[in-house]
């Protein structure tokens, strides 16, 4: 980047004329705004009208119809993973196909306006480089550390399970409280950002390890300034999991009104995933695999999917902050689908723009990240240009016209030499 010197080298200037702004903090647009970009921070957001006097090499980019929006967080992702109707499979490909899928991903993530990704779990490979075994995740988000083009990621190592509950190998099984503290200390020790706990056990109706357990480990995870998550599809698991006081329950899709009214008074964030529900729905008219397009398979995911959109009404209602994420890769959706669980949250009650916060405002507080879902003067330029309104109609989000973070160009740069 270039740097600011007394012969008046400045950062390169970007003005966005005259586009609405939807910041995710209210319901209102506001239109006619221009916003100013010098490298990679935000300078100046107002409206056109007052642009003040501009620099004369400003690059102007008549944004004129369309919508500047934050970059989005999605809060639960598997970036190591592609999805797909055989997303479980693709686990077992081999590190290299994954980390190569990774890259892919990260392009799709980025191109469908997605800034943040928390990844919650990958599978743990041996890094040639020492010869260790870690989640592939970690390796992944040094890769897109120093890239300002790639996801800022958050990674949450390897899921922590109970043996029986996932495909053998991919997860790190844990069936007692000392090796459940044993998992979360070496996830740790690996550098996750966060724990991902598989709180579902092998009977429906019991969860996997005692609420005292669980405290155990997070109160490990918290000395060590990491966070707690825990996948919960079923009601028993997100009772012990909110009770041992975890960060954030993933999914949520059995919760009913007590577990709900417990997660708003205690700030447990819940992260929807419903889109997934969608795309199993799609799956009917679009393989052939029994699960999907069987009777039985349709009116499971019909079942499991009204289950899950009274979750979240549940905890909307009760006032749980909500971030989202598509699941894509843990679960069959893509990168570049966040738009559509969006849509999902909408059709569960909430509004549009409070189901723009939960992509964006809230995903920043459930990480943590000051920067994350949010723009503002003196913060990083990272949001994205849409067509539509997405405060009061979420398919807006599919419509990305540009990236503020992404290169400009594609192809080569510079001059070709002949
Ligand atoms: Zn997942």
């Amino acid at each position: 980047m270039a740097r600011r010197t007394v012969f008046g080298m400045v950062p390169r200037l970007t003005l966005y004329r005259d586009a609405a702004l939807a910041d995710g903090s209210g319901p209102s647009l506001q239109k006619g705004m221009s916003v100013l970009v010098a490298g990679r921070r935000l300078m100046a957001m107002r409206p056109t009208s007052d642009e003040g006097i501009l620099h004369p090499e400003t690059h102007i980019i008549d944004a004129g119809g369309s919508t500047i929006v934050p970059g989005m967080v999605d809060a639960h992702s598997h970036v190591t993973l592609p999805g797909g109707s055989h997303w479980i499979d693709r686990g077992f490909d081999s590190p290299e196909a994954l980390l190569d899928v990774a890259e892919h991903n990260g392009d799709l993530l980025g191109r469908a306006g997605v800034r943040w990704a928390r990844d919650v779990g990958s599978p743990a490979a041996v890094d040639p480089r020492d010869g260790r075994k870690r989640a592939l995740a970690l390796r992944v988000r040094e890769r897109w550390r120093d890239d300002p083009s790639r996801p800022r990621l958050r990674v949450a190592g390897t899921w922590i399970a109970h043996s029986g509950v996932l495909p053998t190998g991919l997860t790190i099984d844990a069936d007692d409280g000392p090796g459940l503290l044993a998992a979360a200390a070496h996830q740790l020790d690996d550098g996750a950002d966060l724990l991902k706990l598989y709180l579902d056990g092998p009977k429906k109706e019991e969860a996997p390890w005692s609420t005292e357990t669980v405290r155990a480990v997070v109160d490990l995870a918290h000395g060590r300034g990491a966070k707690v998550t825990a996948h919960s599809g079923l009601l028993a698991g997100a009772r012990v999991g909110i009770d041992a006081g975890v960060d954030s329950l993933e999914h949520g899709f059995e919760l009913d009104s007590d577990a709900a009214a417990q997660m708003a008074r205690q700030g447990t964030f819940l992260v929807s995933t419903l889109a997934i529900f969608r795309s199993w729905a799609s799956f009917a008219q679009t393989t052939t695999l029994p699960r999907f397009v069987g009777d039985e398979g349709k009116e499971r995911t019909a079942r499991r999917r009204e289950r899950a959109i009274e979750s979240v009404q549940l905890a909307h209602r009760a006032g749980v902050r909500i971030a989202t994420g598509t699941d894509f890769g843990g679960g069959s959706l893509r990168a570049n689908h966040l738009a559509w669980e969006v849509e999902a949250l909408v059709e569960a009650g909430l509004k549009p723009w409070e189901a723009l916060a939960s992509a964006t405002i809230r995903g920043g507080e459930l990480l943590d990240e000051p920067d994350a879902g949010q723009i503002f003067e003196g913060g990083q330029a990272d949001f994205f240009l849409v067509h539509g309104d997405p405060l009061t109609d979420p398919t807006a989000l599919w419509r990305v016209w540009r990236v503020a973070w992404l290169p400009e160009t594609v192809g080569p740069a510079g001059p070709t030499t002949t």
